[in-house]
């Protein structure tokens, strides 16, 4: 596998979930309760309208076949096609494919794209496999799926341990199969298959925006600022690598293997070079800290990167950043929210802060629909202007409604949702 690796797993457990469900849907309760709609409006939006399993066989390098069982959650559709990436991982479940695909509605509506939310996933474990292997398994779920998905459809995308590789072989999947060249069936593409410039480094870009908007309403200056990644794989590396080159003094980074500090900050370029294709580094060191010491290191700004369920109600306590930018999908759990917001720290939830990568996604479908391509600097300025008017947007609701910005989100996220089915006749 390459390094563009949406997202990199720092441990190999995932969050439980039923919690993750569970949780995600006590937040859509409370943002419907708050917008004034129906219980109705709530028993349509609490779980996916669509939910497809399959099974694939794969025909593996010694001969022998391998059933592989995979996942696409179609969260809903009343605004637009469903959007949401593909992840390649052991411990994929339904559950939690569901609650991806919910909050992939939340993202689209919060950076206002005409899209509802899905997702994918494939129980697997990539880090084993051949890459013919994994041609044959992404060929083979395309297979499985195309029924249901389409450029008008629903739209994959990358996920944790997919790639632009794997994108291009779903891409000639889908072409093949329908008979004719359709780029506009999934994103983060390589840039000769009909890419965005700037889809790579997208979702980085779109927190770094959020953490400037952040660092703004709190007085902080960039310059100096010290910050800590959780998280070394696509959406981490790249942050650690904006926000030294922005003048801040990146002083912890960590990967699946344990974490790194330096009060004086790190050479993140150093790291870059030094680490392997799934963004392994630390293990070339000594002095490792934990991912757990990590989070709690004295610092301005926290950005967990790395998987769910890394801030609870047992380390919330003792987080010293003032803000915490989740590029992650759901690091911090519904108790810590409530812990950091009473301690007065600002935190930009992951549903704002991540959704950089599918705004450039949307921008690479409306590429392709056109035919026509757009420059690097021009994706990078309508990202800009896009996020920042989504983070004001959110954080606005949250002082007006004096919630905080994670409920703010969701409201901010599901209204539009709510309104597009009520408009069909849906509730
Ligand atoms: N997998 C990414 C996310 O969770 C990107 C989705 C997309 O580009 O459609 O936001």
């Amino acid at each position: 596998m390459g390094t563009a690796v949406e997202e990199k797993k720092a441990s190999p457990k995932i969050e439980e979930s039923l919690d993750l469900l569970t949780s995600t849907q006590i937040t859509f309760k409370e943002a419907l309760d708050k917008l004034g709609y129906s219980k109705e409006m709530y028993e349509l939006l609490k779980e996916p309208l669509r939910m497809l399993t399959v099974r694939i066989p794969v025909k593996m390098d010694n001969g022998s076949t391998k059933m592989f069982t995979g996942y696409r959650a179609q969260h809903n559709d009343a605004v637009g096609p469903t959007k949401g990436g593909v992840r390649f991982h052991p411990e994929v479940d339904e559950n939690e494919v569901k609650s991806l695909s919910m909050w992939m509605s939340l993202k689209c509506g919060i950076v206002d794209l005409p899209y509802g939310g899905g997702k994918g996933g494939i129980i697997c474990d990539p880090r084993s496999m051949s890459m013919g292997e994994l041609e044959r398994l992404s060929r083979g779920y395309v297979r499985a799926i195309s029924q249901i998905v389409g450029p008008t459809k629903d739209i994959p995308a990358p996920d944790v341990y997919t790639n632009a590789q794997i994108m291009a072989w779903m891409m000639d999947e889908y072409s093949r199969i329908r008979e004719h060249d359709s780029p506009g069936f999934i994103t983060g593409k390589p840039l000769v298959l009909g890419g965005s410039a700037g889809r790579d480094k997208a979702t980085a870009q779109g927190v770094v925006i959020c953490i400037e908007e952040a660092a703004k309403k709190r007085g902080i200056s960039i310059e100096g600022a010290r910050v800590v990644v959780q998280g070394f794989g696509n959406a981490g590396s790249f942050l650690a690598k904006f926000m030294h080159d922005m003048g801040a003094k990146v002083i912890g980074i960590s990967d699946a293997g344990g974490a790194l500090h330096d009060p004086n900050g790190l050479d993140i370029d150093y790291l870059l070079d030094r680490r392997d294709s799934f963004g392994m580094v630390t293990n070339l060191f000594k002095n490792t800290i934990t991912n757990q010491e990590l989070l709690e290191l004295d610092c301005d700004i926290l950005v967990p990167a790395a998987i769910s369920n890394q801030i609870t109600a047992s380390n919330a306590h003792n987080i010293k950043a003032s803000i915490i930018v989740e590029a992650a999908n759901g690091p911090t759990t519904l108790e810590a929210t409530k812990i950091l917001t009473e301690r007065g720290i600002l935190l930009v939830p992951d549903v704002l802060a991540s959704s950089g990568g599918v705004t450039v996604s949307y921008f690479e479908w409306v590429q392709n629909n056109q035919g026509y391509y757009w420059p690097e600097e021009e994706v990078n300025e309508k990202l800009r202007k896009n996020r920042i008017r989504a983070f004001n947007n959110v954080y606005e609701a949250a002082q007006q409604r004096k919630v905080n910005m994670r409920l703010a989100a969701y409201m901010v996220g599901i209204r539009r949702m709510a309104e597009a089915s009520h408009f069909r006749g849906w509730v």
